[in-house]
């Protein structure tokens, strides 16, 4: 394996039955049920595995009636990562479904970038509307990450290992940053919330919780620009994801897929 090629792996821990109209800005006509997944994603590489996004645990989902259908610890197991020995989390955006579980990488350093925290600690969460997605705890404790030396912070697009890159996309939330993975087929992008499901950039729909929808927008281009080609961008919070990539290994259908195989069909 060359140095900067991965492995990418969608790991589901949650679960929101919903229907399709609260997943547009101005709704959807077919009006169907449409649930969204929630994830976190594993890239495994020469340097270890690196960890996107921390979700959330049992109490923030009954705070928030989200439910989860196996804790985040859970899925990193079942794979062969140990929560202990992860030494980089990339975090995508501070929404409470993203960076919970503080403690469960007591080894590792968080990346995110400067837009994101500053928007997170700054006047727009004096504003209910825009403070919605985020908790106070999850934001107090990346503080303290801060100030304990845990925290990277990138302005833009960065290099977090030589084939693992952040790119600042805004949009859905100000400091939104989706990742760029090289792998055997190609550049893989974790789009994270930059399109929550693929009916958001294919179609160029909008999910209603929006920090500013002409980034939103903008972004789709961008994610089409990081990727090898569109079928290599992987939404955020998309069920499909579980069935258009084959299992990570007999057993975990449905639970872990692996991102870096060829889709079933596209
Ligand atoms: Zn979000
Ligand atoms: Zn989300």
């Amino acid at each position: 394996m060359s140095d900067d090629i991965h492995e990418v792996y969608a790991i589901r821990y949650g679960h929101h039955a919903r229907r399709s109209p609260e997943n547009f800005i101005g709704g959807d006509p077919h009006d169907m049920l449409q649930p969204l997944d929630f994830f976190v994603w594993a890239i495994v590489g020469p340097s270890g595995a690196i960890i996107v996004d921390t979700g959330f645990d049992e109490a923030m989902g009954r705070r928030r009636q989200r439910e989860i259908v196996k804790p985040v610890r859970d899925g990193l197991l079942a794979l062969g990562v140990a929560p202990e020995s992860v030494e980089a989390v990339v975090v995508s955006h501070m929404h409470y479904d993203h960076c919970g579980n503080y403690d469960l990488f007591p080894r590792a350093r968080y990346h995110l970038q400067d837009r994101e925290m500053a928007y997170a600690t700054g006047r727009c969460m004096c504003h209910q509307q825009t403070r919605l997605p985020f908790e106070v705890e999850d934001v107090v404790a990346m503080v303290r990450k801060v100030f304990s030396g845990r925290a990277a912070f990138h302005d833009g697009a960065d290099e977090v290992v030589p084939g693992v890159t952040v790119h600042h996309i805004g949009g859905h939330s100000k400091g939104l940053q989706s990742v760029r993975v090289k792998t055997r087929r190609g550049h893989v992008v974790l789009a994270a919330d930059a399109s929550h499901l693929y009916a958001h950039v294919d179609g160029g729909r909008v999910f209603p919780i929006v920090y500013n929808v002409a980034e939103v927008v903008e972004g789709y281009e961008t994610l089409k620009k990081l990727a090898t080609s569109p079928g290599h961008i992987v939404p955020g919070h998309d069920p499909l994801v579980l069935t258009r990539y084959p299992a990570a290994k007999p057993g975990l259908e449905g639970w872990i897929a692996r991102l870096d195989a060829e889709p079933r069909d596209r």
